[in-house]
Parts: C-alpha cells; sequence; structure tokens
C-alpha cells in the first residue's frame, strides 16, 4: 500500500521505532509503514481497522511522555514522507502543510514571505507539525503568542474506520458544529491520522530583542517574572534556568553565562525596534530592582537568537551530564511558581536526586530534570517518588501535571488524580466514538 521501499521490518529497523524521546520507555513495533499521501494513510488504516490491529502515528519521535512507544505491538505509521509545504499564503495570512513538515521549516517558509509561525518549541529544527498538533506543543513564546491549538484553522483527519474528513477550513470564524479541530489538537494521536493541517500565519516582527537577569536565587527570579507582568507589559519570551541548568548550558554552548548565579532570567520582546526595545528596557529595569545581579541586553538580533538557542538547549545539554534524564513539564497558576520551585527543590533534595529545574516562566510552566545513572536502582524508585510527589504538588496548587509534553504512557496513571473519574471516563467515551475498536495508539490517553 506505501510502496516497498517505504516498509521497515527487519529487527535493527525497528529498535528507533520501539523508543522516543522518553529515557526508560520501550517497546517493540511489528511493522513500520512511511505513507506518502493521505490515500496510503486511509488504506493501512483500514487494514488496521478490518484486523484489530494497534496504528501508532508517529511524526519526530521527539516527544517526552512515551507517547509513541508501541508497548503492544503493532503498526508504527511513520508520516515524515509526508514533508511538504503545501502553500503559504500571505493574503490570508495562512499556510497548508502535510504532518511531516518540520516547525522549524514551516517557520522559514512564513520567512520567505514576511510572515511568522510564533509556536516554538525547543526542539522545533526536528519535531513535525502533525506532532505539534497531537501534542498542542508550546514553547518559548507562548505568554504573548499562545500555543499550536491557537494557530490551528483546520485540519485533514483519516479516522479509526479508513474514512477522511475535514475540520475547520481557512476561516478565522467558523461555528459550524462542535469544534473537532480543537478536540484533535492535544489527542495525541489517539482519535485519527492528521495528514494535512491549515495553520494561521502573523506578520513577521521587524525586531526582537532579548536580555539576561542573575539572580542569586530561583524565587528572586520568580519574583521578578511576577513583577514584570504585573507592570503590565506582556514579553515574547520570559525563561529561567536554575543554577544546574546554567552551568551545563555553558559547558555546552560556552556563551559566557555567569556560574555563580542561583538563577538566570531570559526576557525578550518582539515587534517594532523602538516597541521591542523599550520593552526589554523595561524589563531590565524591574529585574534590577528586583534584586538581579547583572542585566545584559542583547542589542542584535543574532545575538538575541545566540540566548534563545541557549535557552533551547537545556534539554540535551542536561543530557550530556547524565545519561538518563526524567524531564516533568507541571504547570501552575503564575502567582505560585515561587511555592513549585521551592517544593521541586525539597522533594528532590529530601530523595537526594540530582535535579535541573529551567522553563517558560512567563507560563508558570516548569521542567524539574531528574538526573540519573543508568544503574541506580536506587535513584529510579527515588525519582518514582519524585515525579509522584511533584506532579500532587502542582495540582494542589491548582496547576497541571502537564503544561505542553503530552500524556502519552508516562504520565497516564495520574491523570485521574487530575481531572477526577468522571472526566476521564468522559474521555474515554470520546475515545470509542472515535475508535470503537482501540486500535489508534492504544494504551494511551482515552483508553
Ligand atoms: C530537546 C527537546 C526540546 C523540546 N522542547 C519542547 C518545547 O519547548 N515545547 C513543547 O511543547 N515540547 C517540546 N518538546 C517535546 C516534543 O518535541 C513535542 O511534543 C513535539 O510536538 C513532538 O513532535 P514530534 O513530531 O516529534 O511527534 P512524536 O513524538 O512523533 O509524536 C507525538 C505524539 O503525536 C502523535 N502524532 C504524531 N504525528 C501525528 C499525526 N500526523 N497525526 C496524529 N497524531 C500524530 C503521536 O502518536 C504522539 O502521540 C521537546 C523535546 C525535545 C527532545
Amino acid at each position: 500500500m506505501v510502496g516497498e521501499g517505504n516498509v521497515r521490518s527487519h529487527p535493527a529497523e525497528l529498535i528507533s521505532f520501539g523508543r522516543d524521546a522518553t529515557p526508560l520507555h520501550e517497546g517493540s513495533a511489528d511493522v513500520v509503514a512511511l505513507p506518502g499521501s493521505t490515500a496510503e494513510v486511509a488504506a493501512v488504516v483500514q487494514v488496521a481497522n478490518r484486523r484489530g490491529l494497534a496504528l501508532i502515528p508517529r511524526g519526530a519521535g521527539t516527544n517526552l511522555a512515551a507517547a509513541t512507544v508501541p508497548i503492544g505491538g503493532g503498526i508504527v505509521m511513520s508520516l515524515t514522507r509526508m514533508d511538504q509545504v503545501l502553500e503559504v499564503n500571505r493574503g490570508e495570512m495562512l499556510a497548508v502543510v502535510q504532518p511531516g513538515v518540520t516547525t522549524a521549516e514551516l517557520g522559514r517558509a512564513a520567512d520567505r514571505v514576511g510572515l511568522f509561525y510564533p509556536p516554538d518549541p525547543g526542539s522545533r529544527e526536528t519535531c513535525t507539525i502533525g506532532g505539534n498538533i497531537a501534542t498542542n506543543a508550546g514553547g518559548l513564546r507562548g505568554l504573548k503568542y499562545g500555543v499550536t491549538r491557537d494557530y490551528v484553522l483546520g485540519l485533514e483527519l483519516v479516522l479509526a474506520s479508513g474514512e477522511t474528513i475535514r475540520t475547520g477550513g481557512r476561516l478565522i470564524k467558523d461555528v459550524a458544529g462542535y469544534d473537532l479541530t480543537r478536540l484533535i489538537v492535544g489527542s495525541e494521536g489517539t482519535l485519527g491520522v492528521v495528514t494535512e493541517a491549515t495553520l494561521a500565519l502573523r506578520p513577521r516582527p521587524e525586531a526582537s530583542t532579548t536580555g539576561v537577569a542573575y539572580f542569586a536565587e530561583l524565587a528572586h527570579a520568580a519574583a521578578a517574572v511576577d513583577a514584570i507582568l504585573a507592570f503590565g507589559v506582556l514579553p515574547a519570551t520570559l525563561e529561567f534556568l536554575d543554577d544546574v541548568c546554567i552551568g551545563v548550558v555553558e559547558d555546552y554552548a560556552g556563551l559566557g553565562l555567569r556560574r555563580d548565579a542561583g538563577a538566570l532570567l531570559l526576557f525578550g520582546d518582539d515587534g517594532t525596534e523602538a516597541s521591542a526595545r523599550l520593552c526589554v528596557e523595561q524589563m531590565a529595569e524591574i529585574c534590577r530592582a528586583g534584586g538581579a545581579l547583572e542585566i545584559t541586553t542583547a542589542s542584535q538580533i543574532a545575538e538575541a537568537e545566540d540566548l534563545l538557542a541557549a535557552r533551547r538547549c537545556t534539554l540535551p545539554a542536561l543530557a550530556r551530564v547524565a545519561p538518563i534524564t526524567i524531564l516533568e513539564d507541571v504547570a501552575v497558576p503564575r502567582p505560585r511558581l515561587v511555592e513549585m520551585v521551592e517544593a521541586v527543590a525539597e522533594i528532590t533534595e529530601k530523595l537526594g536526586l540530582a535535579c535541573g529545574t529551567f522553563g517558560h516562566a512567563g507560563d508558570g510552566n516548569l521542567h524539574p530534570t531528574l538526573l540519573l545513572e543508568r544503574d541506580d536502582k536506587r535513584a529510579r524508585q527515588a525519582a518514582e517518588q519524585a515525579v509522584a510527589r511533584i506532579f500532587a504538588k502542582a495540582i494542589e496548587l491548582g496547576g497541571t501535571i502537564s503544561g505542553e509534553h503530552g500524556i502519552g504512557l508516562t504520565k497516564k496513571p495520574y491523570l485521574v488524580d487530575q481531572l477526577g473519574a468522571d472526566h476521564l471516563a468522559l474521555l474515554q467515551r470520546v475515545k470509542t466514538a472515535f475508535d470503537p475498536a482501540g486500535i489508534l495508539n492504544p494504551a494511551k490517553l482515552g483508553s
């Protein structure tokens, strides 16, 4: 159905498709299919449905929740061959793309006509739009620009039955029927296979500026974030790194970051040259008043890009110092950020775990990353306890167990703690309505 050259079935070829970017989780696909068109996707899904075979849609496999791990075997469907930007329309300010286009490639295609695709996951050079839609990916610009869901106008979707439907379209306003587009966004490959997406674009900002403030403690940086937002600015970037992350990023990228600081706040804005500069100056002033040890601002776009690139490489930089990195993704209401940061420090310290924390401070979204040696059984058990306690604390503070990475296999046991049994049962009924035989990404969301 997809052409002989587009099937992988040799055990050695299947190994990488049994895993994704999540450590400690591994499954085993029976076969991998790489379709090249919607018709080929539909043909494979129809057969899977008829024979009751599991089918796991997969983009670049960069997710951090074991969302593509095929634990019960089945067909892994890699959408990476469907990698065409079909249209970029300047007048309508939208793009139509196949699911295997990377986020960065869409960004470059928009840039070529003076437009801009704001969602900006750290993995943008590798991850795909299909994966971004299925996880509702966020990123470094979430505070000002929102997340993937805010840009999805319409989808083409192959259902579990093999039928192809379209949701939404090219319209900004369209309230005909339930909003299935939004339901599919974040559904983690459990309700259908996305085969095409129509995405809203924005005018490309004229300039962007970035600054760095160093603080003695992470709590001081979090307090500065509160003060910045209370002042009434809405910056494009408000990211933080703790001392562990500053050290590993500096080792990796060699940007001259200050290693003796307890925390770093990366702040930035875009817009006209004057507005971006003003916003960054205002934020720098607020950080200074909040006790920052030192502040630097990047005047050139290239310099600003270097700083953002350094922030994006935090996870790979952490992965260089420990073979196993368990990265969590809780989010809390912004005023509770300091409490959450302090709770993570207390939990990991009590359990004797090494941890680096970074995240999207403006969104209240933290990535505490536990650093483990490969064969340390004690540390693994302690890490499980730490994760459970971190989730419980996030829920207690009115937050969520996942701000942007999704539920996958790793967070599924904790979902009921956040949603409650009735809510979870409704999700399961929605799943059954879309996929009665339960073939799409089984054992994940909705199962
Ligand atoms: C270094 C690093 C940095 C990261 N930074 C961020 C960040 O800043 N923000 C963020 O949100 N995430 C981040 N991530 C996580 C990850 O990159 C995102 O979740 C991304 O959206 C996954 O895209 P993917 O193409 O790799 O999808 P995959 O990992 O292949 O799949 C993810 C999910 O999408 C489903 N899926 C994939 N394609 C389709 C399709 N066509 N139709 C239906 N379902 C599909 C899969 O079944 C699975 O459930 C980061 C990961 C890494 C490794």
